[in-house]
Protein backbone atom coordinates (compact mmCIF):
# COMPACT_ATOMS: atom_id res chain seq x y z
CA UNK A 1 0.00 0.00 0.00
CA UNK A 2 1.27 3.52 -0.79
CA UNK A 3 1.90 5.75 2.26
CA UNK A 4 2.58 9.62 2.06
CA UNK A 5 3.34 10.47 -1.72
CA UNK A 6 4.00 13.34 -3.56
CA UNK A 7 3.32 13.02 -7.06
CA UNK A 8 5.51 15.60 -9.09
CA UNK A 9 4.28 16.75 -12.64
CA UNK A 10 6.84 17.99 -14.41
CA UNK A 11 5.20 18.46 -17.65
CA UNK A 12 3.24 20.95 -15.53
CA UNK A 13 6.28 22.47 -14.92
CA UNK A 14 7.61 23.31 -18.09
CA UNK A 15 3.96 24.14 -19.26
CA UNK A 16 4.10 26.77 -16.43
CA UNK A 17 7.52 28.10 -17.63
CA UNK A 18 5.69 28.40 -20.91
CA UNK A 19 3.22 30.60 -19.28
CA UNK A 20 5.53 32.71 -17.29
CA UNK A 21 6.77 33.12 -20.60
CA UNK A 22 3.45 34.03 -22.17
CA UNK A 23 2.88 36.97 -19.38
CA UNK A 24 6.47 37.86 -19.65
CA UNK A 25 7.44 37.48 -23.35
CA UNK A 26 10.30 39.99 -23.18
CA UNK A 27 12.10 38.67 -20.11
CA UNK A 28 14.75 36.20 -19.05
CA UNK A 29 13.48 33.68 -16.52
CA UNK A 30 14.75 33.39 -13.11
CA UNK A 31 13.18 30.18 -11.57
CA UNK A 32 12.76 30.24 -8.06
CA UNK A 33 14.10 26.65 -6.24
CA UNK A 34 15.24 27.50 -2.75
CA UNK A 35 13.16 25.52 0.04
CA UNK A 36 13.64 22.24 -2.20
CA UNK A 37 11.65 24.00 -5.06
CA UNK A 38 9.27 24.90 -2.04
CA UNK A 39 9.29 21.08 -1.56
CA UNK A 40 8.98 19.85 -4.87
CA UNK A 41 12.67 18.35 -4.73
CA UNK A 42 15.05 20.66 -5.90
CA UNK A 43 17.51 18.69 -7.93
CA UNK A 44 14.74 16.91 -10.29
CA UNK A 45 12.73 20.09 -11.25
CA UNK A 46 15.72 22.17 -11.89
CA UNK A 47 16.82 19.63 -13.88
CA UNK A 48 13.59 19.28 -16.08
CA UNK A 49 13.21 23.30 -16.85
CA UNK A 50 16.96 23.62 -17.45
CA UNK A 51 16.40 24.19 -21.28
CA UNK A 52 13.40 26.79 -20.89
CA UNK A 53 15.43 28.49 -17.23
CA UNK A 54 18.32 31.16 -17.80
CA UNK A 55 18.99 30.97 -14.61
CA UNK A 56 18.03 30.06 -10.49
CA UNK A 57 17.57 31.36 -7.54
CA UNK A 58 18.25 30.18 -4.36
CA UNK A 59 18.26 31.42 -0.90
CA UNK A 60 21.77 29.52 0.87
CA UNK A 61 24.68 28.94 -0.87
CA UNK A 62 24.25 24.97 0.26
CA UNK A 63 21.42 24.89 -2.62
CA UNK A 64 23.64 26.65 -5.11
CA UNK A 65 26.55 24.35 -4.28
CA UNK A 66 24.05 21.31 -4.94
CA UNK A 67 22.72 22.48 -8.05
CA UNK A 68 26.42 23.21 -9.53
CA UNK A 69 27.17 19.55 -8.34
CA UNK A 70 24.44 18.13 -10.05
CA UNK A 71 25.69 19.94 -13.15
CA UNK A 72 23.59 22.84 -13.63
CA UNK A 73 25.29 25.63 -15.65
CA UNK A 74 22.91 28.15 -15.92
CA UNK A 75 23.01 31.61 -13.60
CA UNK A 76 22.60 30.70 -9.87
CA UNK A 77 21.59 33.70 -7.63
CA UNK A 78 21.43 33.84 -3.93
CA UNK A 79 18.50 35.79 -3.03
CA UNK A 80 20.18 36.97 0.22
CA UNK A 81 23.40 37.44 -0.95
CA UNK A 82 26.36 35.33 0.87
CA UNK A 83 26.61 35.75 4.70
CA UNK A 84 29.86 35.78 5.17
CA UNK A 85 32.97 36.46 4.14
CA UNK A 86 33.52 32.66 4.00
CA UNK A 87 31.42 32.13 0.98
CA UNK A 88 33.37 34.02 -1.11
CA UNK A 89 35.55 31.70 -2.38
CA UNK A 90 33.16 29.47 -3.62
CA UNK A 91 31.26 31.92 -5.03
CA UNK A 92 33.78 32.99 -7.11
CA UNK A 93 35.15 29.31 -8.08
CA UNK A 94 31.47 28.02 -8.97
CA UNK A 95 30.22 31.17 -10.47
CA UNK A 96 27.53 31.82 -8.22
CA UNK A 97 25.69 35.64 -8.29
CA UNK A 98 25.20 37.05 -5.26
CA UNK A 99 22.55 40.05 -3.51
CA UNK A 100 24.39 42.51 -1.97
CA UNK A 101 21.80 44.53 0.29
CA UNK A 102 24.33 45.68 3.25
CA UNK A 103 27.23 46.87 3.99
CA UNK A 104 28.80 44.37 5.86
CA UNK A 105 28.65 42.56 2.24
CA UNK A 106 30.00 45.57 0.58
CA UNK A 107 33.16 45.28 2.67
CA UNK A 108 33.31 41.63 2.42
CA UNK A 109 34.05 41.37 -0.84
CA UNK A 110 36.04 44.97 -0.94
CA UNK A 111 38.60 42.99 1.53
CA UNK A 112 38.39 39.59 -0.31
CA UNK A 113 41.29 38.10 -2.45
CA UNK A 114 39.51 36.07 -5.53
CA UNK A 115 40.62 34.51 -8.60
CA UNK A 116 37.44 35.47 -10.02
CA UNK A 117 34.88 38.53 -10.45
CA UNK A 118 31.99 37.80 -8.73
CA UNK A 119 28.80 38.51 -10.31
CA UNK A 120 26.12 41.11 -8.33
CA UNK A 121 22.98 41.99 -8.51
CA UNK A 122 22.18 45.31 -6.23
CA UNK A 123 19.09 44.86 -3.91
CA UNK A 124 16.91 47.83 -3.71
CA UNK A 125 14.70 48.82 -0.81
CA UNK A 126 11.82 49.96 -2.70
CA UNK A 127 9.46 50.20 0.36
CA UNK A 128 9.34 46.26 1.50
CA UNK A 129 11.79 47.50 4.01
CA UNK A 130 13.09 44.16 5.08
CA UNK A 131 16.29 43.71 2.87
CA UNK A 132 17.75 46.38 0.41
CA UNK A 133 19.71 49.44 0.18
CA UNK A 134 18.17 52.72 0.56
CA UNK A 135 17.48 55.25 -2.13
CA UNK A 136 19.88 58.09 -0.89
CA UNK A 137 22.76 55.32 -0.12
CA UNK A 138 22.27 53.75 -3.61
CA UNK A 139 24.61 55.48 -5.48
CA UNK A 140 27.39 55.35 -3.01
CA UNK A 141 26.66 51.40 -3.56
CA UNK A 142 27.06 51.34 -6.81
CA UNK A 143 29.92 53.71 -7.11
CA UNK A 144 31.87 51.63 -4.78
CA UNK A 145 30.80 48.36 -6.46
CA UNK A 146 31.89 49.57 -9.48
CA UNK A 147 35.40 50.11 -8.24
CA UNK A 148 35.57 46.90 -6.79
CA UNK A 149 37.75 44.52 -8.54
CA UNK A 150 35.97 41.30 -6.97
CA UNK A 151 32.94 42.89 -8.59
CA UNK A 152 31.95 42.25 -12.05
CA UNK A 153 31.51 45.10 -14.49
CA UNK A 154 27.93 44.76 -15.35
CA UNK A 155 25.91 45.06 -12.17
CA UNK A 156 22.15 44.58 -12.00
CA UNK A 157 19.33 46.00 -10.03
CA UNK A 158 16.53 43.99 -7.97
CA UNK A 159 14.20 44.81 -5.52
CA UNK A 160 10.84 42.85 -4.14
CA UNK A 161 7.25 43.79 -3.89
CA UNK A 162 5.32 43.44 -0.66
CA UNK A 163 1.69 44.44 -1.36
CA UNK A 164 1.39 42.82 -5.33
CA UNK A 165 -1.49 40.70 -4.77
CA UNK A 166 -3.52 44.36 -3.54
CA UNK A 167 -4.08 45.73 -7.13
CA UNK A 168 -5.72 48.94 -5.89
CA UNK A 169 -3.37 49.86 -2.54
CA UNK A 170 -1.24 52.08 -4.61
CA UNK A 171 1.68 50.71 -2.86
CA UNK A 172 3.17 48.75 -5.76
CA UNK A 173 3.54 52.02 -7.89
CA UNK A 174 4.91 53.53 -5.44
CA UNK A 175 7.54 50.52 -5.45
CA UNK A 176 7.67 50.51 -9.43
CA UNK A 177 8.61 54.52 -9.04
CA UNK A 178 11.29 54.31 -6.14
CA UNK A 179 12.51 51.50 -7.90
CA UNK A 180 13.17 52.87 -11.45
CA UNK A 181 14.79 55.96 -9.49
CA UNK A 182 17.23 53.66 -7.46
CA UNK A 183 18.18 52.67 -10.96
CA UNK A 184 18.05 55.68 -13.01
CA UNK A 185 19.98 55.76 -16.35
CA UNK A 186 22.47 53.38 -15.57
CA UNK A 187 23.00 50.57 -18.00
CA UNK A 188 22.03 48.21 -15.62
CA UNK A 189 19.36 44.68 -16.21
CA UNK A 190 16.81 44.88 -13.66
CA UNK A 191 14.48 42.46 -11.69
CA UNK A 192 11.22 43.68 -9.69
CA UNK A 193 8.13 41.02 -10.15
CA UNK A 194 8.13 38.10 -8.39
CA UNK A 195 4.82 35.72 -8.94
CA UNK A 196 2.36 38.29 -8.25
CA UNK A 197 4.25 41.12 -10.43
CA UNK A 198 4.03 38.67 -13.45
CA UNK A 199 0.43 37.99 -12.58
CA UNK A 200 -0.50 41.39 -12.41
CA UNK A 201 2.17 44.36 -12.98
CA UNK A 202 3.36 44.36 -16.33
CA UNK A 203 5.04 47.44 -16.11
CA UNK A 204 7.57 45.49 -13.50
CA UNK A 205 8.54 42.88 -15.51
CA UNK A 206 11.99 44.21 -16.86
CA UNK A 207 14.74 42.13 -17.83
CA UNK A 208 14.43 39.13 -15.52
CA UNK A 209 10.72 38.03 -13.62
CA UNK A 210 11.44 35.56 -11.00
CA UNK A 211 8.82 33.39 -10.72
CA UNK A 212 8.69 31.02 -7.34
CA UNK A 213 4.78 29.73 -6.27
CA UNK A 214 3.33 30.14 -9.92
CA UNK A 215 5.97 28.15 -11.59
CA UNK A 216 4.81 24.95 -9.30
CA UNK A 217 1.24 26.29 -10.42
CA UNK A 218 -0.11 27.36 -6.82
CA UNK A 219 -1.72 30.63 -7.00
CA UNK A 220 0.13 33.35 -4.83
CA UNK A 221 -3.56 34.10 -2.84
CA UNK A 222 -5.98 31.25 -1.45
CA UNK A 223 -8.88 34.12 -2.89
CA UNK A 224 -8.44 32.27 -6.84
CA UNK A 225 -7.19 28.95 -8.23
CA UNK A 226 -4.03 28.78 -10.09
CA UNK A 227 -6.05 27.05 -12.56
CA UNK A 228 -7.75 30.83 -13.16
CA UNK A 229 -4.43 31.62 -14.39
CA UNK A 230 -3.68 29.45 -16.51
CA UNK A 231 -1.11 27.46 -14.49
CA UNK A 232 -0.91 23.46 -13.97
CA UNK A 233 -0.75 22.31 -10.26
CA UNK A 234 2.50 20.34 -10.53
CA UNK A 235 1.89 18.46 -7.09
CA UNK A 236 -0.05 16.09 -5.84
CA UNK A 237 0.21 14.92 -2.12
CA UNK A 238 -1.42 11.05 -1.72
CA UNK A 239 -1.88 8.34 0.86
CA UNK A 240 -3.86 5.07 1.49
CA UNK A 241 -6.76 4.47 3.90
CA UNK A 242 -5.37 2.20 6.43
CA UNK A 243 -7.97 1.28 8.46
CA UNK A 244 -11.76 1.55 7.96
CA UNK A 245 -13.83 1.72 11.38
CA UNK A 246 -17.62 1.57 12.12
CA UNK A 247 -18.56 3.91 15.30
CA UNK A 248 -22.23 4.20 16.96
CA UNK A 249 -23.34 8.14 17.88
CA UNK A 250 -21.22 9.65 20.97
CA UNK A 251 -17.73 7.96 20.23
CA UNK A 252 -15.01 10.91 20.82
CA UNK A 253 -12.36 9.84 18.28
CA UNK A 254 -8.70 10.40 17.84
CA UNK A 255 -6.53 12.19 20.58
CA UNK A 256 -8.33 14.77 23.43
CA UNK A 257 -11.37 12.98 21.98
CA UNK A 258 -11.66 16.06 19.90
CA UNK A 259 -14.39 15.67 17.86
CA UNK A 260 -17.35 13.04 18.43
CA UNK A 261 -19.47 11.25 15.92
CA UNK A 262 -22.96 13.01 15.95
CA UNK A 263 -24.57 9.48 14.22
CA UNK A 264 -23.37 6.38 13.84
CA UNK A 265 -20.87 6.30 10.69
CA UNK A 266 -17.59 4.73 9.23
CA UNK A 267 -13.81 6.41 9.96
CA UNK A 268 -11.52 6.25 7.91
CA UNK A 269 -7.38 6.21 8.77
CA UNK A 270 -4.98 7.52 6.30
CA UNK A 271 -1.00 6.89 6.45
CA UNK A 272 -0.30 10.60 6.51
CA UNK A 273 0.34 12.99 9.20
CA UNK A 274 2.36 16.39 10.45
CA UNK A 275 5.11 13.94 10.79
CA UNK A 276 4.73 14.19 6.70
CA UNK A 277 4.19 18.05 7.06
CA UNK A 278 0.33 18.54 6.90
CA UNK A 279 -0.31 20.95 9.43
CA UNK A 280 -1.48 19.42 12.59
CA UNK A 281 -3.29 22.71 13.43
CA UNK A 282 -5.89 21.75 10.28
CA UNK A 283 -9.95 22.81 11.52
CA UNK A 284 -12.35 19.81 11.57
CA UNK A 285 -13.99 19.71 8.24
CA UNK A 286 -11.00 20.26 6.17
CA UNK A 287 -10.82 18.36 2.96
CA UNK A 288 -9.38 15.06 1.49
CA UNK A 289 -10.26 13.35 -1.95
CA UNK A 290 -11.69 9.65 -1.45
CA UNK A 291 -12.80 8.17 -4.69
CA UNK A 292 -13.40 11.61 -5.97
CA UNK A 293 -15.48 12.85 -3.22
CA UNK A 294 -14.41 15.54 -0.74
CA UNK A 295 -14.27 13.77 2.79
CA UNK A 296 -13.85 15.97 6.19
CA UNK A 297 -11.06 15.15 8.35
CA UNK A 298 -12.27 15.04 12.11
CA UNK A 299 -10.11 14.97 15.09
CA UNK A 300 -6.34 15.87 15.84
CA UNK A 301 -4.27 15.29 13.08
CA UNK A 302 -1.64 12.56 14.44
CA UNK A 303 2.06 12.72 13.61
CA UNK A 304 1.59 9.57 10.64
CA UNK A 305 -2.06 9.50 10.71
CA UNK A 306 -5.29 11.09 10.01
CA UNK A 307 -9.14 10.14 10.67
CA UNK A 308 -11.99 11.28 8.45
CA UNK A 309 -15.56 11.35 8.61
CA UNK A 310 -16.55 8.73 5.65
CA UNK A 311 -19.85 8.78 6.29
CA UNK A 312 -22.46 5.50 7.21
CA UNK A 313 -23.08 4.99 3.72
CA UNK A 314 -19.35 4.72 2.48
CA UNK A 315 -17.59 2.55 0.62
CA UNK A 316 -14.39 3.68 0.66
CA UNK A 317 -12.10 0.13 1.59
CA UNK A 318 -8.51 -0.19 2.71
CA UNK A 319 -5.94 0.72 0.53
CA UNK A 320 -8.18 3.18 -1.47
CA UNK A 321 -6.36 6.17 -2.67
CA UNK A 322 -6.33 9.04 -0.35
CA UNK A 323 -5.80 12.86 -2.14
CA UNK A 324 -4.49 15.96 0.51
CA UNK A 325 -4.09 18.02 -2.42
CA UNK A 326 -4.29 18.02 -6.14
CA UNK A 327 -5.33 15.80 -8.58
CA UNK A 328 -6.52 11.73 -8.50
CA UNK A 329 -5.87 9.34 -11.58
CA UNK A 330 -9.37 10.28 -13.01
CA UNK A 331 -8.76 14.03 -13.21
CA UNK A 332 -11.05 14.71 -9.99
CA UNK A 333 -9.44 18.03 -8.16
CA UNK A 334 -8.62 19.14 -5.05
CA UNK A 335 -7.15 22.62 -5.36
CA UNK A 336 -4.07 23.57 -2.75
CA UNK A 337 -5.54 26.70 -2.61
CA UNK A 338 -8.87 25.44 -1.05
CA UNK A 339 -6.58 23.58 2.05
CA UNK A 340 -4.74 26.70 2.49
CA UNK A 341 -8.11 28.48 3.01
CA UNK A 342 -9.86 25.93 5.06
CA UNK A 343 -6.15 25.90 7.47
CA UNK A 344 -5.47 29.33 7.67
CA UNK A 345 -1.92 29.37 5.75
CA UNK A 346 -0.87 30.05 2.60
CA UNK A 347 -0.12 27.40 -0.24
CA UNK A 348 3.62 27.96 0.33
CA UNK A 349 3.61 27.41 3.49
CA UNK A 350 1.85 23.77 2.74
CA UNK A 351 3.86 22.89 0.18
CA UNK A 352 7.22 23.61 2.40
CA UNK A 353 6.60 21.92 5.22
CA UNK A 354 6.73 18.58 3.36
CA UNK A 355 8.89 16.04 5.01
CA UNK A 356 12.18 13.77 3.96
CA UNK A 357 9.63 11.04 4.69
CA UNK A 358 7.66 11.71 1.85
CA UNK A 359 8.00 9.83 -1.13
CA UNK A 360 8.65 11.92 -3.92
CA UNK A 361 7.64 10.84 -7.50
CA UNK A 362 8.38 12.30 -10.83
CA UNK A 363 5.89 11.60 -13.95
C1 LIG B 1 11.05 33.64 -2.88
C2 LIG B 1 11.37 34.78 -3.74
C3 LIG B 1 10.75 34.93 -4.98
C4 LIG B 1 9.62 34.06 -5.47
O1 LIG B 1 8.42 34.53 -4.89
P1 LIG B 1 7.01 33.92 -5.34
O2 LIG B 1 6.00 34.75 -4.65
O3 LIG B 1 7.00 32.50 -4.85
O4 LIG B 1 6.97 34.00 -6.81
C5 LIG B 1 11.18 35.95 -5.80
N1 LIG B 1 12.13 36.83 -5.40
C6 LIG B 1 12.71 36.73 -4.19
C7 LIG B 1 13.74 37.71 -3.80
C8 LIG B 1 12.35 35.72 -3.31
O5 LIG B 1 12.92 35.65 -2.10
Amino acid sequence: MKTATATIALSALQHNLQRVKQLAPNSKILVIVKANAYGHGMERVAEAVQPQADGYGVARLAEALVLRAQGIEKPILLLEGFFSADDLPHLAQQNIETVIHSEYQLQALESAVLDRKIKVWLKIDSGMHRLGVELPQVAEFYRRLQACVNVQPQINFVSHFSRAEELACGYSEKQLHNFNQAVGNKSAERSLAASNGILFWPESHFDWVRPGIIFYGISPTNEHLATEYGLQPAMTLSSSLIAVRELVRGEPVGYGGAWVSQQATKIGVIALGYGDGYPRDVPSGTPVLINGQRVPIVGKVSMDMITVDLGADSTAQVGDEVIFWGEDPQGNALPIEEVARHVGVISYELVTKITPRVIMEYR
